[in-house]
């Protein structure tokens, strides 16, 4: 239902909190963050309000990478194992999504055979693991270090039917995100030595005045220095940052 992330040098959890408080008036029925710390990323999450899974987290996480959800669920119900972020692998892969993906089942079939283990009833944690094994299939290049994971990423989605607003981080990649879509609305927002996603403009305000939207087919790779714009199937696209003025 609502996405957010943030990569930058600020704390993380508190534009996160913030993000998902202002993507309440969507609805939601659960809500979750992961944050990147000690070369690990903490999920938490929580059934109900956002004010729950503030409680849940106490001391948020001290991280400067993470991203947020709140959930409408389609697939499974609301419960804690089906809230998001998803993890995939052992652990590798953590994501958030909004949509459905339609042939999840047979995706899931065909992961359980390769012997990945579910924890939920959702379309979504299909497309964690995915991506685990896309990481598994791509090997290293030594002086392309992002290649893999947009690999990975790539692979991933090419076999999805149906919609998704995805971000996606990763253990062993720490400082870096990924936001892919199709049919579910995601923006960048354009910070200096900062970077922020969200599934609509309204966690921006007052944090940046320049937006990306990006479109159908592409994805977003975000570092603290930087960002680009891929397509799904081809390379760089030309990123066309506009102003942005909130109200609020
Ligand atoms: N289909 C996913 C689920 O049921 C995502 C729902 C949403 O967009 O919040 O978990």
């Amino acid at each position: 239902c609502g996405i957010v992330g943030y990569v930058g040098s600020d704390d993380a959890a508190e534009f996160l909190i913030e993000g998902l408080r202002r993507l309440e008036y969507r609805g939601y029925d659960s809500a979750g963050v992961a944050v990147v710390c000690d070369d690990d990323i903490a999920v938490t999450r929580s059934v109900g309000r956002i004010q729950s899974l503030v409680d849940r987290l106490g001391t948020p996480p001290a991280g400067s990478l993470g991203l947020g959800h709140t959930r409408w669920a389609t697939h499974g119900p609301a419960t804690e194992e089906n809230a998001h972020p998803h993890v995939g692998g052992d652990g590798d892969v953590v994501l958030v999504h909004n949509g459905v993906i339609e042939n999840y089942q047979i995706l899931k079939d065909g992961l359980i055979e390769k012997g990945y283990e579910f924890h939920s009833a959702t379309d979504s944690e299909v497309i964690a693991h995915l991506v685990a094994e896309g990481l598994r299939n791509t090997p290293v290049v030594e002086d392309q270090p992002h290649s893999r994971y947009v690999t990975a990423v790539q692979w991933a989605i090419a076999q999805l039917r149906g919609t998704y607003g995805l971000a996606i981080i990763f253990r062993d990649k720490p400082g870096f995100m990924i936001a892919a879509r199709f049919g579910s609305p995601l923006v960048i927002g354009v910070g200096r030595g900062e970077y922020f996603i969200a599934s609509d403009a309204s966690p921006l305000a007052g944090r940046t005045d320049r937006i990306v939207y990006l479109a159908d087919h592409q994805l977003a790779v975000l570092t603290a220095d930087g960002f680009s714009v891929l397509h799904r199937d081809s390379g760089k696209v030309r990123v066309n940052i506009q102003p942005f003025e909130a109200d609020s």
